[in-house]
């Protein structure tokens, strides 16, 4: 194939790039082979340059050194053999007209199918007489043994294909993994001049290989060992570098002026005493952790990560009041009004006994009680603000802030996190509390530069809320049981997928659902209805009257925030479940069951696979969030991890972000190295790997 390709390079005139003409930044255009249409798809990829192809790293390895004669085949599991194509058929399939190709293998003991669906153009791909190696699951049909939708390629003398672990490249159309197996191989010489980023004492100390030997091990690996330990020598690197841009970032901020609230054992006593109920250990120990960040010198940067209902409020309140009571400010902000409502309420009630009145600001705060919102702030004699958005904008000035307090952070992005830093004179402390924890591991990693405290245990008396998936034969009596739970004085969320791009408020899916259930359903029912696109304080009004018990069912789409406390609702219905993530549907079922009443929550799904069923039934089986999140995690695999790019984070290609263990040694190491190098001058190539993390960790 190389030779093919460079003689149709000098044919069309291209300059042709042998590899020791190839530098990792030269463009793969430019390289022999490659035309501007499949440079063009590689770019899919996310490879432009040579170095990119060297960084696109297998997903998995195909082990053909084990060969299965065809007779020894067995059904049910992904075998691979080394066959003669004996023919070819395409035709469709007599009911749902699907193309289909049918092709019969032999070798020199036996023969059986292979079949393809879908995919019309394989028969254009294979001829009778072909040798292949054919690799796939084997199924037992009515003519015997055959491979369903098996990989196949024909048959080289190229050891790299054959014989050998063959990588198995994350592809795309016309780019295949034989296609990247010979580009690569080809290229695999330049893999000495990429830089290696790790520095020569950390990679020994640690154990692992140089670059060029690891780039080389990760695509045509010697054997199994050798390729996981190409795999972890790379995902160290990025591991390393990523905790070096945190240990930085937290140097620094420990080192610059922040506001110090000193840690006041009276007022920390009195305000447990003052609350209805016993803080858990949970609490307790989140609490401590938060009042000693507060009393230190640097400023905090702290996520709390606790479910829905395991009393982060209550946390977040004693730090408030620790603030105020120290002479300073602090503001309280969620990502919607109807969150900022709900806060507000809540703190009010939790710090009523100590004289403390929180004050709301949000966008529908009229014009004159904003002013004189605006003056009490500026004054520094109101301490205490929950708000939304509104906060941030730039006529609000704070006299004397010291806490921030962000509900749901990953809603809020970097430049508003910066602007309410801005507002102060010392850094402030910043608190963050989310109900969508994300593996410890992944912490690590993705909050390098965040301490992490954890609730993982509910306040004592809260039942675990009853989760059950509803297949669509089950609707009917799934409905009579919300009709009893109705009947009992319950409520019911029924929460839409967004199930159009178009239509991406929802109000298409809610509003259909919301008249079928008002209309056929449940015609003597209150079904009351909650959209996107209704302003902010129709929203709020119709959740308020929900709440109030005005209605018996509110049907509303994700994007609305249910993220209100609504005591008496016992039921959440999730259609289209299989559209959701599991952090997701786990974040819905926690608006239910807040009081004593048994809870239920129905996964309605609309006909799903194996692999859909099993997702869905975990979210039913696992009460903890904290597992659920890792569960979804492994699930989904790396590729589209909990939003390392949307932290502005530079792609992890190689680490795997639930290896714990992993992720620790990084960050010893990353802080052993900055204990002797604080200024990264000892080893030119982590300054410049260090650019692509400043947008992340250097808010400052
Ligand atoms: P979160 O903010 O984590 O969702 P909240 O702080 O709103 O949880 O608490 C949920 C509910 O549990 C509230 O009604 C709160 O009063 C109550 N609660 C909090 N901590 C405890 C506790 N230690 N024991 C009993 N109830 C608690
Ligand atoms: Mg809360």
């Amino acid at each position: 194939m190389p030779d093919v390709a460079d003689a149709r390079g000098r044919r069309m005139g291209r300059i042709v790039k042998l590899p020791s003409a190839c530098w990792p930044e030269t463009p793969v255009a430019e390289l022999a082979g490659v035309g501007p249409a499949q440079a063009q798809r590689l770019t899919r990829l996310g490879i432009v340059t040579v170095a990119d192809l060297l960084l696109h790293l297998p997903r998995r390895y195909e082990d053909t050194r084990q060969l299965v004669p065809l007779r020894e085949l067995r059904p049910g599991m992904v075998q691979t053999a080394r066959v003669r194509v004996r023919d070819v058929r395409a035709h469709r399939s007599p009911q749902r007209r699907m193309p289909l190709v049918e092709a019969t293998l032999e070798d020199a003991g036996g023969s059986a199918g292979a079949i393809w669906f879908n995919q019309p153009y394989i028969a254009n791909q294979l001829a009778p007489g072909m040798e292949i190696l054919v690799s796939g699951k084997v199924v037992s049909g009515l003519h015997g043994l055959s491979f369903q939708s098996p990989r196949f390629e024909r048959v080289s003398t190229d050891p790299r294909h054959v014989g050998r672990l063959a990588a198995v490249y994350p592809e795309t159309e016309r780019v295949t993994s034989k296609y990247l197996r010979a580009l690569i191989g080809r290229l695999l010489p330049v893999a000495e001049r990429m830089p290696d980023r790790l520095p020569p004492e950390v990679r020994e100390a640690e154990g692992l290989m140089p670059m060029s030997e690891a780039l080389r091990q990760a695509h045509l690996p010697d054997d199994e060992t050798a390729a996981a330990a190409a795999r972890e020598r790379l995902g160290f690197e990025e591991l390393f570098l990523i905790q070096l841009a945190a240990d930085r970032a937290r140097r620094r901020r420990l080192g610059s002026a922040g506001v110090v609230v000193a840690y006041d054992v009276e007022v920390a006593r009195a305000f447990s005493a003052s609350l209805p109920f016993r803080l858990t250990d949970g609490q307790r120990v989140a609490a401590h952790q938060v009042l000693a960040d507060l009393a230190a010198p640097g400023p905090m940067n702290r996520l709390l990560q606790g479910d829905v209902g395991s009393g982060k409020t209550a946390v977040a309140a004693m730090a408030a009041l620790m603030t105020c009571r120290a002479g300073f400010q602090c503001v309280v902000m969620a990502p919607t009004e109807i969150l900022a409502r709900q806060h507000h309420a809540t703190l009010e009630a939790l710090l009523a006994p100590h004289g403390l009145a929180p004050r709301l600001l949000i966008g529908s705060t009229g014009s004159r009680a904003r002013r004189e919102i605006l003056e009490g702030l500026a004054a520094g004699h109101d301490p205490l603000v929950v708000g939304t958005h509104a906060l941030i904008e730039d006529d609000v000035v704070l006299n004397d802030l010291g806490l921030v307090v962000v509900d749901e952070q990953h809603r809020f992005g970097v430049a508003q996190r910066q602007r309410l830093r801005l507002k102060a004179r010392a850094m402030p402390n910043f608190l963050a509390m989310t109900a969508t924890p994300i593996p410890r591991s992944l912490a690590l990693t993705v909050y390098g530069d965040v301490d992490v405290s954890e609730l993982r245990e509910m306040p004592p008396g809260r039942l675990p809320v009853d989760t059950r998936v509803v297949p669509p034969h089950q609707r009917e009596e799934a409905y009579e049981f919300v009709r009893g739970q109705v009947a009992q004085g319950r409520q019911v969320f029924v929460i839409c997928p967004l199930i159009e791009e178009s239509d991406r408020l929802g109000v298409k899916s809610v509003t259909t659902e919301h008249r079928k259930l008002e209309q056929e359903v449940f015609p003597d029912l209150r079904v009351e209805l909650l959209h996107g696109r209704m302003p902010a304080r129709e929203k709020a009004e119709r959740m308020a009257r929900f709440a109030a018990g005005g209605a018996d069912l509110l049907v509303a789409t994700s994007v609305v925030e249910v993220g209100v406390d609504v005591p008496n609702a016992t039921v959440m219905i999730v259609e289209g479940a299989e559209r959701f993530g599991l952090a997701q549907l786990h974040q819905l079922r926690g608006r239910v069951g807040r009081d004593r009443h048994r809870a239920f929550c129905l996964l309605f799904e609309d006909g799903i696979d194996e692999e859909g069923s099993q997702r869905l039934q975990a979210v039913a089986t696992t009460q903890s969030g904290f597992d659920l999140a890792e569960l979804d995690l492994r699930l989904r695999g790396p590729g589209d991890v909990a939003g390392l790019r949307q932290h502005g984070l530079p792609e992890m290609r190689a680490a795997d972000l639930l290896d714990f263990a992993l992720a620790q040694r990084a960050r010893a190491a990353a802080g052993a190295w900055l204990e002797r190098d604080p200024e990264l001058t000892a080893y030119a190539p982590l300054q410049v790997a260090m650019h692509a993390y400043t947008s992340v960790f250097d808010l400052d």
